[in-house]
């Protein structure tokens, strides 16, 4: 996988540009010679959704997870934390990979999932049609002209990403927010609201359950109930949350009835004191 962002701007200058329905050839095998290189050496940028599955693969809940596998950056972009994996050793491993191969194949990161392709999209996700792929030749890996091909749509398919791309739809879109492009620095709560809401899910739901946020915001019971079980949703109401905190875009949140009868102003929930930016 390219190792920074100006490798990847490379790339995608010098690379053919493809469609869903264009063809690549490769193939990638565990007699191959390369095999498992492609997991040293490596930055892997997490999202959300990459954080809640590995997570589970490992059986911890997300600040273990984070605190054991993970490091943090500030990107340069949109001065927000952004979570890298771990790696360790002069080779820079991954820490789930062996000689049988990755170890958590199941709920490997969505970026291990596209490589050898990388892809490029317009700000905002929903605008499919302007996406496109492209592959990434690096002399570690040999699996390129090998076997009969495929289109970039069953690679998509056969590799399983696509509940990767669903469940980060709206996160995505809430990182091609124009309010960036103004946006100071964040303040260091926000910036551990937006760490916690978006990568710590787990300390999110107590956030959210045991604090007064239910008292604050009005959301059906339905959803409530969802949200003390199933991560996905609970996802999707922090990104809900985040949109409506940062940028007052109101996607599914709305101030309680209680909470506007007693003049409560619009929300700038304090995040946890012991947050860790
Ligand atoms: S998660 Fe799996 S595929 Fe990705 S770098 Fe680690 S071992 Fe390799
Ligand atoms: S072919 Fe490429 S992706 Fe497959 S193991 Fe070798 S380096 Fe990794």
């Amino acid at each position: 996988m390219p190792e920074s962002e100006s490798a990847t701007e490379n790339i995608i200058e010098n690379s053919p540009h493809l469609g869903l329905d264009d063809r690549f050839t490769f193939q990638c095998d565990r007699h191959l010679d390369c095999f498992t290189q492609c997991c040293q050496g490596v930055s892997i940028l997490l999202t959300p959704y990459d954080v809640l599955q590995l997570k589970r693969a490992q059986g911890l809940d997300s600040s273990e997870f984070l605190e054991g596998y993970t490091f943090v950056m500030q990107s340069k972009e949109k001065k927000i934390p952004a979570v890298f994996l771990k790696m360790s050793g002069e080779r820079q491993t991954c820490p789930f990979v062996s000689d049988k191969g990755c170890g958590v194949y199941a709920h490997r990161p969505w970026a291990c999932r596209m490589y050898p392709l990388g892809m490029a999209e317009p700000k905002d996700p929903r605008q499919a049609a302007q996406r496109f792929y492209f592959p990434i030749h690096e002399d570690l890996c040999h699996g390129h002209g090998l076997g009969g091909g495929c289109t970039v749509r069953e690679w998509i398919d056969n590799q399983g990403i696509e509940p990767f791309d669903v469940n980060q739809v709206s996160f995505r879109q809430l990182m091609g927010h124009p309010g960036w492009d103004q946006a100071e620095a964040l303040a260091p709560d926000k910036l551990a609201m937006f760490y916690m809401a978006a990568y710590d899910l787990d300390r999110f739901r107590s956030f959210v359950f045991d604090t007064r946020f239910l008292d604050l915001f009005e959301v059906d019971e339905a959803r409530v109930e969802a949200l003390r079980t199933a991560d996905e949703e609970l996802l999707d109401f922090a990104v809900d949350w985040l949109a409506f905190s940062l940028f007052q875009e109101n996607r599914r949140m709305k101030l309680s009835k209680s909470a506007r009868a007693r003049g409560v102003p619009e929300p700038t929930v304090a995040a946890p004191a012991e947050a860790p930016l």
